[in-house]
C-alpha cells in the first residue's frame, strides 16, 4: 500500500476529470527473464568486482568504477554505447556480460494531477515459476516529488487492513531491484540531466540537476513489504540512492516505514540514517494486535521505547507515526486523545491515512467528519494538522470513490487497475 506522506498540496481537479491513462499490461507469456546480470543497483565495490570478473586490471579498476558510477547513476545511461568516456573495447566487453536493465514496467497509471503508478515485473527465483509483480508510485507535490518504493514481493506480516499482507508469494527484493525502481521512475519521468521532464530543464542541456530541480526529490520505503525484514538489501540500496555522486537523494529526504520491528529500529538508526515512519494505527495493544499482528511480538510499549532511542531526533527531525483511519475501530476521539498522550515526549509527526478499501477487506474508511474531528484533537495537541479540507476530494477518492470513477473506464483499463489491486 502506498500513502502520500504529506497532505498539504494544492487541491486536485474533480474526479471526473481524472481519467487514469493506462498502458496495456504485457501478457505473461511474453515475459523473458534477463539472461545477463544488470549493473543497476551495484555499489562501487560490487562494480569493482564485476569489472575484475571480466578482466579489467586492478590498476584501472578505481577509475573505471568512477566512470561507470557516473554514467549509471548520475547520467542515467540505458546502454553502454552512451558511455562515451569509456573505451569502445570495454563498452563492448561490458555489453557482452552485463546489462543496464531496470525492472520491467508492465503497466502504468497516470492521473492528471501527475501521480503515476507502475506495476513492475521481476523474475522469480525459480525459472519455472511465474514472475513476480510489485508496485512503485510517484506522487508530485508543489515543493517535492516523492517516489514510493517496494522492498518485498508480498509481505509476511498479514496486517488485517492491508492488501499486500494477503499475497501468497513473498520474496525479498534485491538491492538492484530497489535502486532499479528509482532508475525506472527517472527514465519514465524524463528526470535525467538534459531531459525535458525536469522543471526548468533545457532539452539537450548540461549538468547534474540540483535536488530542488529533480522530479524525484524524495524517497519513501512505503510500498509493498516490510523493509526491516529485508534489511541488508534496503541498506545497500539506500546507500546507492543517497550517494551524492549519483542519484543523490539526501538521507533527510528518505523515509523508511516499518510496521514496528522494534529490535531492528536501533540498527536502522545506526546504519541507515534516514527518517523513520512507524505504522502505529492503534493506541491499545488489544486493537493493535488485531490490526498489526506483529504487535503480539513487539507491543506498543517496546515499540515506543525503541522510537524514543532513535538517534538524531529533534523538533526538526521527527518520527512520523502513521495511523490508518478505520471506521468504528480506532477512530474515536478518545483514541485521538490517547494517541496524543502516548506520543508525549517523542518528537513526532502524525500522519492520518484514510483507509483504502480493497475487495474482501473487512474494514471501512472513517467518515470524513470523523477524520476531521480526530485530526482537530491531534492539531490542538500541537501536531501539524495532517489531513486538511482541500484534500477532501483526494481523500474521498482513496476511500472508494476512485472505484466508482473506474466503473466508467473501459474493460481494459479496469483490468490494469485490478492488476494493481486498486479496485475489484
Ligand atoms: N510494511 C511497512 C511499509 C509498507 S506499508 C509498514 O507497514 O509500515 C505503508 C503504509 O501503508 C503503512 O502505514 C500501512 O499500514 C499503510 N497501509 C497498508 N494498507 C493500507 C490500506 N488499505 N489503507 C491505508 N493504509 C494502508
Ligand atoms: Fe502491509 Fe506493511 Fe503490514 Fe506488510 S507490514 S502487511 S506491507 S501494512
Amino acid at each position: 500500500m502506498t500513502v502520500t506522506p504529506h497532505s498539504d498540496t494544492a487541491s486536485l481537479p474533480p474526479l471526473q476529470e481524472q481519467p487514469a491513462a493506462v498502458l496495456e499490461k504485457t501478457p505473461l507469456e511474453r515475459y523473458v527473464a534477463p539472461d545477463k546480470p544488470s549493473l543497476v543497483g551495484m555499489s562501487r565495490t560490487a562494480l569493482g568486482a564485476a569489472l575484475g570478473a571480466i578482466g579489467v586490471p586492478d590498476a584501472q579498476s578505481r577509475m573505471r568504477v568512477q566512470q561507470l558510477f557516473h554514467w549509471i547513476y548520475l547520467r542515467g545511461a540505458q546502454s553502454f554505447d552512451q558511455m562515451t568516456s569509456v573505451s569502445k573495447e570495454l563498452r563492448a566487453e561490458l555489453d557482452r556480460h552485463f546489462t543496464l536493465a531496470r525492472p520491467e514496467v508492465v503497466a502504468e497509471l497516470r492521473s492528471v494531477d501527475g501521480t503515476r503508478k507502475w506495476l513492475l515485473r521481476l523474475p522469480s527465483e525459480h525459472p519455472a515459476e511465474r514472475p513476480h509483480e510489485v508496485e512503485c508510485v510517484y506522487i508530485p507535490e508543489t515543493d517535492r516529488g516523492t517516489l514510493c518504493l517496494s522492498s518485498q514481493v508480498g509481505c509476511t506480516l498479514s496486517c488485517s487492513f492491508c492488501h499486500t499482507g494477503t499475497q501468497r508469494l513473498v520474496r525479498n527484493l534485491t538491492a538492484g531491484e530497489i535502486v532499479g525502481q528509482v532508475m525506472m521512475a527517472r527514465d519514465r519521468l524524463g528526470d535525467w540531466p538534459g531531459q525535458s521532464g525536469r522543471p526548468g530543464a533545457q532539452p539537450g542541456g548540461g549538468g547534474p540537476p540540483t535536488q530542488g530541480e529533480r522530479l524525484v526529490s524524495n524517497v519513501v520505503m512505503m510500498g509493498m513489504g516490510e523493509p526491516l525484514y529485508n534489511f541488508e538489501a534496503v541498506r545497500d540500496a539506500l546507500d546507492v540512492v543517497a550517494d551524492h555522486e549519483g542519484l543523490g537523494v539526501s538521507r533527510r529526504r528518505i523515509t523508511l516505514s516499518t510496521s514496528g520491528v522494534a529490535p531492528m529500529i536501533p540498527r536502522a538508526g545506526a546504519e541507515l540514517g534516514v527518517m523513520l515512519a512507524v505504522s502505529l494505527h492503534a493506541v491499545s495493544d488489544e486493537v493493535r494486535n488485531e490490526l498489526v499482528p506483529l504487535n503480539r511480538k513487539y507491543p506498543i510499549a517496546d515499540l515506543l521505547e525503541a522510537c524514543r532511542a532513535y538517534p538524531g531526533l529533534s523538533n526538526a527531525r521527527r518520527i512520523t507515526f502513521e495511523y490508518v483511519m478505520l471506521k468504528g475501530v480506532n477512530d474515536s476521539l478518545a483514541d485521538a486523545k490517547a494517541l496524543v498522550r502516548l506520543l508525549k515526549g517523542i518528537p513526532a509527526k502524525i500522519n492520518l491515512i484514510p483507509f483504502n478499501p480493497w475487495p474482501g477487506s473487512r474494514y471501512a474508511c472513517s467518515d470524513w467528519e470523523q477524520i476531521e474531528s480526530f485530526s482537530e484533537v491531534v492539531f490542538n495537541a500541537g501536531y501539524a494538522s495532517p489531513v486538511r479540507t482541500p484534500r477532501g476530494r483526494d481523500i474521498l477518492a482513496a476511500c472508494g470513490q476512485l472505484k466508482s470513477a473506474t466503473e466508467k473506464l473501459s474493460a481494459r483499463e479496469r483490468l490494469a487497475l485490478r492488476a494493481m489491486a486498486m479496485t475489484d
